[in-house]
Formats: structure tokens, sequence, C-alpha cells
């Protein structure tokens, strides 16, 4: 099944207003528009840099969507230091990630409160990025796939929605690979990728887990983005570091572009 490529940077936090702007020029400059066409590209700044990567992706006229990292789970109220989906949606945002293993080990976020802040993402019209993945721990007791299974199974649990896979992606990002230049064996990413659509399959139905994208993260840069991008179940990057550099983000978008147009050939 043909599903549109995804690259989605994660800027985390870096990069002031000065710099999304400087970088986003600088970028436009390298990418090539039919490379941007062919696939979804998404930039997730933080906050307050969220405006400034609208604004000069709208002047360069890039086919870029932005996106956010967060959001919070409640609507309003006594939540200091919060921000919730309709005020994303007023930014013009077009995603949210939801489930970063940064937000459930850093900032305890547990399943309950992911499965909260997707449904309150979806209610409110955004897509979402749902990141999963295991702890090396985890994976070094053979675990890795109880747990991640476990960890989509609880976030999607009761949820109805007729455009799932429109609304819907999923980041396969094991947590020994993010940030660590440890990148996942392709294979072996790939093989959890599927396993993941066939709990998809299991939770919603065979169509839809078939159209859903499952992107894999986890130190993906140009140099491995080729083979990873390549496999038959993984969809795209969620990318940390290498998406906020100047030569690897349009390096990134092509290596997209080009798998893309192979599936087509
Ligand atoms: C991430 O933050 O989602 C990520 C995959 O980071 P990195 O590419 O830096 O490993």
């Amino acid at each position: 099944m043909k599903r549109k490529k995804i690259i989605a940077g994660n800027w985390k936090l870096n990069m002031n207003q000065a710099q999304t702007r400087d970088f986003l020029k600088e970028v436009s400059g390298k990418l090539s528009a039919d490379d941007l066409n062919a696939i979804e590209a998404i930039v997730c700044p933080p906050f307050t840099s969220i405006a400034a990567a609208g604004e000069t992706i709208k002047e360069a006229n890039l086919k870029i969507a932005v996106g956010a990292q967060n959001l919070s789970q409640h609507q309003s109220g006594a939540y200091t230091g919060e921000i919730n989906a309709e005020m994303l949606k007023e930014l013009g945002i077009s995603s949210v990630l939801v489930g970063h293993s940064e937000r459930r080990e850093t900032f305890a976020e547990d399943d309950s409160v992911i499965k909260a802040k997707l449904n309150t993402g979806l209610e409110a019209g955004l897509n979402v990025i749902l990141c999963c993945g295991e702890s090396e721990a985890t994976r070094e007791v053979g675990d890795t796939d109880k747990w991640v299974a476990g960890q989509i199974a609880s976030a999607l649990e009761g949820l109805s929605l007729t455009d799932f896979a429109s609304r819907v992606t999923i980041a396969y990002e094991p947590i020994w690979a993010i940030g660590t230049g440890k990148v996942c064996d392709s294979a072996e990413a790939n093989r959890v990728c599927a396993m993941i659509r066939s709990k998809l399959a299991e939770i919603l139905d065979q169509a839809s887990a078939d159209a859903t994208r499952i992107l894999y993260g986890g130190s993906v840069k140009s140099s491995n983005v080729d083979e990873i991008i390549a496999q038959s179940d993984i969809d795209g990057a969620l990318v940390g570091g290498a998406s906020i550099k100047v030569e690897e983000f349009p390096a990134l978008v092509a290596s997209a572009a080009r798998e893309s147009a192979k599936a087509v050939a």
C-alpha cells in the first residue's frame, strides 16, 4: 500500500524565533519544491517559535507544515504553564507530538495522561503523532513487542475515529536510540513497525492499519535515512538532532522523496 512519506523534525528545546527564521530561510534554498510536494514535511518548534516558523514558511513559499511538541490535556483553568489545543490551533499548527519518551520520562507523563492528550488533540481537530518505544532494559529482557503494543493499546483504547489514518501517525522511537547516535538496525525497526501495524489491525481494522503511517525515530540522519526509509513498514522518520541542521534537513526530505518516487515507479 502506498502511504505518503513523512519527515517530521522535533526541534525540542532549541531554536528561538530569530534562529527559527534564519534556519528556515537557509534551508529554503536547499529544499526542492518537488521533493516537498512528494512527501509531508513537518517541523515542530518550541511553542514560542511556532508563529515565526509559520510566517517564514509562508514567506518562503515552502510546503512544510508546522506542528507542536506538546499540548495540555486540559481545556482551561488552574494549570499554570500549560497551553491548550485551541491555543495551538490559533497558531495554525497541523499536528502535535504526544507520548514522546522525553515527556514520558522527564515529565512523568503516564499512559493515562498520554491518552488524554491524544483525545484532546484529536477532538480539537489536530493531527497527532503518537510516540512509543522501549527502554534498553525492556529490550534486553525481550519485552519490546509487549511493551510497545501495550503503549499503543492503552493510548487507543475506546477511541472511535472514522479517519484514523489521516489523523494519527505512530512514531516508533526506541528510547536507547534517541539522541545517542545508536540507530536501531533497520530490519529490526521494520519488524517492530510491522508488529505495531498488526496491533493497529487488531484494535481498529486492517484497512486503517494499512493506511496509517508509522515512522521510525532515533538518531536518524542523512547517512542512515535511506536504509531506514526503504523498509516496507516504515513510512518516514521523526528526527531530533539532525532536523535542525541546515545540511541535514533538506537531505532527509530528499531521501524520503526519492523513496516515494521508487514506490510509484
Ligand atoms: C526525537 O527526539 O524524537 C529523536 C528521534 O531525536 P534524535 O533524532 O536526536 O535521536
